[in-house]
């Protein structure tokens, strides 16, 4: 069986690994020179990842069985332990996770949390929040939350889609907090120790891992389908069967479909590199939320979450990620003064824009997907970061799902 896979990304990627593990004949399209979409490592003259460099252990089970049965077990690195130390920058201050739901106004929305009735159906991030704890819930401890995955707006984005575990919790417990009290009760054996975990060579390990794994990869811009035929820029082939793992903006053009537009956000990110360490605190890092009214939404301390990639003892490394708006390096490292007081030049500094990044799963996203599933000619499937999950790990499941459901051919008279 012949199967094309479209896209280069995380989602393809897996799609084909696992759809040539099935026996199918599997050639994979991408159209830049290099293999991974946003998983993209830089090793010179800091180690930077652009796209995602941390996963949650407790999360990412299949991904970390992909990275085992690719055999990069050695490859594998957890995180400090001072990436368990999380911070806000809350009304003009850096505050230490839990310090912040100290506040009259938050702790009285906790306060009522126990006592507030389910609601069904889906509502916004922001709806959900305000419902069942109170506005200063959503706005500082949601919105920062949603912020850290989604560079979103918590009242357009689903609660049922972006946080599932929290409308699960409210369905089983009837209050979130009591099912979280619950839950820390019921703990998880997990594969490896430690929180989050990456690799020594970043992701361009597994990308690398995987590429090798594939037999047959063109680099080719896909210009259009039909009834299996892919037509790239560098010629047209026929296939039985394709996943097509690209963005959700191409869908519309190359497939039989109409499809309510998913929303991309843009993401600016800032990342800065020094020969010294100079962070007044360890930790993962801080989140700004939204009422703080900043063009930083938060920023990673990449040097201290895992050491393990810093090239000297003493190196600090950090990635800013910024609201995109024709922002400029001095009006970033003004607010990065204000806010954890860093105002050394930097060793290394560079700004991207990374253009229509994060797929936006706002409310009525799951009908958005189940009414495009249903549209899919047969010989097509879909996988990608837009349909149940946006992590790496829901990536790698999305493409071995597609592949699990590759049909073989029906055979026309
Ligand atoms: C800044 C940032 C930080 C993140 N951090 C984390 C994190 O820490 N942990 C985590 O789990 N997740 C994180 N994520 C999310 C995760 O990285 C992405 O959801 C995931 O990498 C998306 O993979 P994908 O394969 O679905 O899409 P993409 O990576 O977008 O891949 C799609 C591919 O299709 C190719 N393509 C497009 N059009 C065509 C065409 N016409 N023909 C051929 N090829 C084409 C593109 O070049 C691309 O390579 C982060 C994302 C971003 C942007």
């Amino acid at each position: 069986m012949k199967v094309a896979v479209l896209g280069g990304g995380i989602s393809g990627l897996s799609a084909a690994y696992f759809a040539q593990q099935k026996g199918a004949e599997v050639t994979l399209f991408e159209k830049e020179e290099r293999l991974g979409g946003w998983m993209n490592s830089a090793t010179d003259p800091f180690f930077f990842e652009r796209g995602p460099r941390t996963f949650k252990t407790s999360r990412s089970l299949e991904l970390l069985d992909l990275i085992l049965d690719l055999g990069l077990k050695d490859e594998l690195i957890v995180s400090d332990e001072n990436a368990k130390v999380r911070f806000l920058y809350l009304e003009g201050k850096l505050q230490r996770f839990p310090k912040p739901l100290f506040s009259w106004a938050i702790i009285k929305g906790l306060l009522r949390e126990w006592r507030v009735a389910p609601f069904p159906g889906d509502e916004s991030i922001g709806e959900f929040a305000t419902r069942r704890f109170n506005r200063a819930v959503a706005d500082r401890i949601f919105d920062p939350l949603a912020l850290g995955v989604f560079a979103g707006d918590i009242y357009k984005l689903s609660i049922e889609s972006c946080f599932p575990f929290f409308k699960q919790l409210e369905r089983e417990y009837g209050s979130v907090i009591k099912g979280m009290i619950k839950q820390k009760k019921k703990k998880k054996r997990l594969p490896i120790q430690g929180e989050l975990f990456s690799l020594k060579g970043g992701t361009k390990a597994l990308v690398d891992a995987l590429a090798s794994r594939i037999a047959r990869h063109q680099r080719a811009d896909v210009i259009s389908l039909k009834e299996g035929m892919v037509e790239t820029t560098q010629g047209s082939e026929q296939f039985d069967q394709v996943i097509c793992a690209l963005p959700p903006k191409q869908l519309p053009r190359l497939l039989p479909i109409t499809m309510e537009e998913i929303e991309m956000r843009s993401v600016d990110i800032l990342q800065l590199g020094f020969k010294r360490d100079l962070l007044p605190v360890k930790g993962f890092g801080y989140l700004v939320p939204t009422c703080e009214g900043k063009q930083v939404m938060g920023c990673i301390f990449d040097s201290s979450i895992f050491p393990q990639q810093n090239r000297s003892k003493e190196e600090t490394r950090l990635t800013v990620m910024v609201r995109p708006n024709q922002n400029t390096m001095e009006a970033i490292l003004k607010e990065l003064k204000e806010q954890i007081g860093v105002t050394a030049k930097p060793d290394f500094c560079a700004l991207h824009h990374l253009h229509e990044a994060i797929p936006q799963y706002n409310v009525g996203h799951r009908e958005r997907i189940a009414t495009l599933k249903e549209q899919l000619p047969p010989w097509c499937l879909l996988a990608g970061n837009y349909l149940t999950g946006a992590s790496v790990n829901a990536c790698v499941v999305s493409g071995k799902k597609a592949a699990n459901s590759l049909q073989l051919p029906v055979s026309t008279p």
